[in-house]
């Protein structure tokens, strides 16, 4: 019997595969690591999801339960692979950075039609995001349309352009928040904006959304650039 099994602690390294990124996994490892009371770390790599954790043995049996069976609806897990290692003592949990060496062959998710709880922001006048046309979360928006590279990372993403706001910066950073570690965050006050364009490319002066409305009451056609391409009204 080794030492760690007399204290009843247990290690393990945990590679996940499948879709995984921009569905809330990794935010869902951290919540479920805390909940049981575990320490450890969890990557996203090119090649998947790895998970280290350690704790009193039951509770590392639950949470390799936890993990396939309680995963985010949106999460496909494909390949659950457990290698025992031996425990360090180390405390506390962490979402570590994403490491960018090796072959890239990380599943990358598709666009997210925007979920209940962003639909309800936009049309909230007491949310900072109403009426804002980029609104998503961990769980919603888009995902292949922006994503350059892999891992799918905001850097990695055509939304670098875009410096978060500090508002932004506490949701992304804050396990709690429904926007913990989502790549595409932004606000009002720090992402896109919306613009109409005239045939020439210059922009049209006043509110684009209310320009477009009566150009279309007017008969005029409006190509609307969505995820993934332009739809003509
Ligand atoms: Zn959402
Ligand atoms: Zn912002």
């Amino acid at each position: 019997m080794t030492t760690s099994d007399q204290v009843g602690l247990k290690r393990v390294e945990v590679h996940v595969e499948g879709v995984l990124r921009g569905v809330g996994f990794r935010p869902f490892v951290h919540a479920l690591a805390r909940r049981l009371g575990l320490a450890g770390q969890v990557r996203d790599d090119v090649d998947g999801v790895h998970i280290e954790i350690e704790g009193a043995r039951p509770r590392v049996a639950e949470f390799l339960t936890a993990l396939e069976r309680d995963a985010p609806a949106l999460s496909e897990i494909e390949r659950v692979t457990v290698v025992r290692a031996e425990p360090t003592g180390r405390r506390g949990f962490a979402i570590a950075a994403a490491d960018p060496a090796g072959p890239r062959r990380a599943a990358v998710p598709a666009d997210l039609a925007t979920c209940d709880d962003c639909l309800r922001e936009l049309a909230d006048p007491a949310d900072r995001r109403h009426r804002h046309p980029f609104v998503s979360c961990a769980g919603c928006g888009p995902r292949f349309t922006v994503v350059r590279a892999v891992p799918y990372d905001r850097p990695l993403t055509t939304m670098a352009g875009f410096a978060m706001c500090p508002d932004c910066v506490a949701e992304y950073h804050d396990p709690g928040d429904r926007r913990f570690h989502a790549p595409p965050i932004c606000c009002p006050g720090c992402g896109p904006r919306l613009r109409l364009l005239d045939p020439g490319g210059g922009e049209l002066p006043g509110d684009p959304v209310a320009t477009a409305a009566a150009l279309l009451r007017a008969g005029r056609i409006v190509a609307v650039k969505g995820l993934g391409g332009y739809q003509l009204a």
